[in-house]
């Protein structure tokens, strides 16, 4: 498959998946930006989820479909499932994903896009692909950060992992109506990002900062996904100077893999405190942040394991790391005790 793109960046082994994924995320990207614009106006109520729920079905249905086209062998671990379209309450959203579906795929009938949907329903394998169609759905209905992320899993590690950011600019940082970019890892060549066009931005290194309290923290932007008690105690406990980032999605590591973010806590919520990390939601993410150097973990050190299923069971929940300030947010994580569920779970 050509992808057009001419391997500028030089990639060796799993070109051809990094410009599928390339080519995956931005076409899905650019989908949900064009649907956040036609969808998300002055009238909607705030409470109407009806676009980020057009938008998460119609960017599963074309990347699941460009999947199968170009490697029909492999199992998608998806988000979404078709059974509230398929329902009869669910046949106007279903009449809107089709249309939207139909601007990549011309011939989509509202059965396909059930059944595209749908092979996002696989298991993991030696070799599979998980997606999450819109990370940060909060943030796509606020008109802010959101992303589609692909990743390929290869004999129990990420391979490649791809993000499409149509609200992040050319420099990585937060510009609602900014460019928009793409970045992409592969396991042992780097990470990079792309402009939504393909052309090269550069390769993307990790922070150099090592003293705890210059560490720029990112976190969930949402208070109900994380621990915000806790991480105020980290904060002081590490003695951090800068008041924390508050964001949605991967975007957080595209952030930190271009050195503007030093440190990103995964913490349990209260109000859930039995939640299992997704691995759609961490898969991406984290190869781009481990080629552009630095380190991913659960909150007590231990790797990720995406091979259990849909969800990361073994762990709980992530910190993420420029690497050098790793044992330290490691250590802080621990006194607090943070690392741990809250008994009886
Ligand atoms: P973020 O934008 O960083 O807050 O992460 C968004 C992702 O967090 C979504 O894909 C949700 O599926 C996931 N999520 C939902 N509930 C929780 C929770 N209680 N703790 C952590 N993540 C959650
Ligand atoms: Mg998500």
């Amino acid at each position: 498959m050509d992808y057009g793109m001419g391997n500028p960046f030089g990639f060796k082994e799993y070109r051809e998946e990094a410009e599928f994924a390339i080519a995956a995320v931005r076409v899905a990207a650019k989908l949900c930006s064009e649907i956040q614009g036609e969808m998300i106006t002055q009238a909607l109520e705030k409470s109407d989820r009806s676009p980020v729920t057009v938008a998460d079905f119609a960017s599963q249905a074309v990347v699941a479909r460009l999947l199968m086209d170009t490697y029909p062998q492999d199992p998608l671990i998806a988000e979404e499932a078709s059974q509230t379209l398929r329902a009869t309450e669910g046949a106007k959203t279903l009449e809107a994903v089709t249309a939207y579906v139909a601007r990549i795929h011309e011939e989509a009938e509202p059965e396909d896009v059930c059944l595209w949907i749908d092979h996002g329903d696989g298991k993991t394998a030696d070799r599979f692909w998980t997606l999450d169609p819109i990370d940060g759905t909060k943030g796509f209905l606020r008109g802010d950060q959101y992303v589609t992320a692909l990743a390929l899993l290869d004999a129990g590690q990420v391979a490649v992992g791809a993000l499409g950011c149509p609200n992040l600019n050319h420099q990585i940082e937060p510009e609602i109506g900014g460019e928009g970019v793409v970045v992409v890892a592969i396991r042992g060549q780097g990470c990079w990002a792309l402009s939504m066009e393909g052309e090269s931005l550069g390769k993307l290194s990790v922070s150099t900062i090592s003293d705890p309290g210059q560490a720029r923290v990112l976190r969930s932007f949402e208070s109900g996904h994380t621990d915000s008690g806790k991480l105020e105690q980290i904060k002081e406990h590490l003695g951090t100077v800068h008041p924390p980032v508050l964001m949605d999605s991967q975007a957080k590591y595209a952030l930190m893999a271009a050195g503007k973010g030093d440190l990103l806590f995964r913490l349990l919520s209260p109000a859930q405190p039995g939640y299992v990390e997704k691995i759609w939601d961490q898969a991406a993410g984290s190869i781009i942040v481990e080629e552009a150097g630095g380190k991913v973990t659960d909150l007590r050190g231990s790797p990720l394991d995406f091979i259990l299923g849909r969800g990361l069971s073994e762990n709980i929940g992530v910190l993420a790391s420029n690497g050098r300030l790793h044992d330290d947010a490691l250590e802080t994580v621990r006194s607090i005790g943070a690392d741990r569920r809250m008994e009886g779970l």
